[in-house]
């Protein structure tokens, strides 16, 4: 059977409409015929911080609520579940809060639950992987349905964060870490794909109401996408909401890795697409701004050190609060009233600006890396008119 995703359009998280696309989604792909009575379903959304609903950060509340109560209704014991890379600290359950999940579940028979909580277990992988194990979430390993509910993001080490880079949050936060130091683009998105491997979730529902661009994972800024997409194939899902969304077929390496894999398809021609079409949801949307000097090709390779994008404190914003310290894998940062960062052994995984709860860490782009990323994009923008 072909991979299947289904794409319904949907302009905001207002109810009842949201409700109605959620349910057509999940119906469309045969959601139905993995979720029964009593199952144990776990719904995992991206809540990469504490960030409330209108930042786009995090998957929006109403779209987990529609899912929770589609689950509820199949008579399924729901838990909603994540570890906020932040959490490494001890606030998670402000997560919780501020990124409206308390609020939008509070009435519902659904616990809401810290992955750690559960602790995790080591689960080894094979030889056509980059990692030899993953140490993995227990709550996610022994839940009878996982319902993965990425948020449609530019991401600034993967280019895009979606289904598969969404499960990375089930690995537990010191390996997730020592994940970040492989530092470059394919090494990191190939060990993304080993992650997804180890539990590959039965669903997929792609929040792409409104997605980021621009500066992603957490500093991008919100734009209308307007639409929903679900399946049970989530290499599929990302490759058909990277085509909506303007990236070029192959060049996210999760989905190429994750289909390199075989955990899922990745070529539009095999992928059957059904409801809304092409031309009535695509939305080209801008891409990260920070781009890992390997992907800018030889040029940027000749000149190494002089293309730079490095994270700074902003003083001004910086509360002190350790955050950044706390997620550095590398170990870089200290926090004397305000963080410093020592940037010798950088490697601009940029975790650090992810976990900030006050975005006090920006990007800070050497003049020549500037240059660099304009020509990239000028070259990009010629090739795609060509091909018009
Ligand atoms: S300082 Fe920030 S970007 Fe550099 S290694 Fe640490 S977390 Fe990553
Ligand atoms: S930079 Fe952000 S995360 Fe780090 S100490 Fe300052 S406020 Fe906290």
């Amino acid at each position: 059977m072909p991979a299947r995703v289904h794409v319904v359009s949907c302009q905001d998280y207002g109810q009842p409409a949201l409700r109605e696309a959620v349910w057509e989604a999940l119906e469309s792909v045969g959601a139905g015929e993995c979720v029964g009575a009593a199952s144990k379903v776990l719904l995992k959304p991206n809540l990469i911080n504490s960030m409330p609903p209108e930042r786009a950060v995090c998957t929006h509340p109403a779209v987990v609520r529609a899912v929770a109560e589609w689950a509820l209704q199949r008579g399924a014991q729901v838990v909603v579940a994540d570890q906020p890379g932040y959490a490494l600290t001890d606030d998670a359950q402000a997560c919780f809060r501020d990124t409206g999940l308390v609020g939008a579940l509070g009435d519902l028979p659904v616990e809401l639950r810290l992955l750690a909580r559960g602790g995790y277990e080591t689960v080894a992988l094979g030889p056509h992987h980059r990692l030899a194990e993953v140490i993995f979430a227990n709550d996610v390993l022994a839940a009878d349905v996982v319902v993965n509910l990425p948020k449609a993001k530019t991401h600034s080490q993967t280019l895009f964060s979606g289904a598969v880079k969404n499960m990375f949050g089930a690995i537990a936060p010191k390996q997730r870490l020592a994940i970040h130091l492989l530092g470059r683009f394919w090494a990191l998105s190939e060990a993304i794909a080993d992650c997804y491997s180890a539990r590959v979730p039965e669903l997929h529902l792609m929040d792409a109401v409104v997605a980021m661009e621009g500066l992603g994972p957490t500093q991008g800024r919100p734009v209308q996408t307007g639409f929903l997409a679900a399946s049970s194939d989530g290499v599929a899902l990302d490759a058909v909401t990277e085509d909506l969304l303007g990236f070029e077929p192959g060049a996210v390496a999760t989905t190429v890795a994750a289909a390199g894999l075989e955990l899922g398809e990745r070529d539009l021609e095999s992928i059957e697409v059904t409801g809304a079409s092409r031309s009535a949801v695509r939305r080209v949307i801008q891409q990260s701004p920070v781009v890992r000097a390997d992907l800018m090709g030889p040029l940027v390779r000749l000149v190494g050190s002089l293309v730079r994008a490095r994270p700074k404190v902003r003083v001004d914003l910086c509360r002190g609060c350790g955050a950044c310290a706390g997620i550095c894998p590398a170990g870089l940062i200290s926090v004397d009233r305000v963080a410093r960062i020592a940037h010798e052994t950088c490697v601009e995984c940029f975790c650090c600006l992810e976990a900030c709860p006050y975005d006090a860490i920006v990007v800070q782009r050497s003049p020549l890396y500037q240059t660099a990323w304009a020509v990239k994009r000028w070259l990009d923008r010629r090739a795609a008119a060509k091909e018009r």
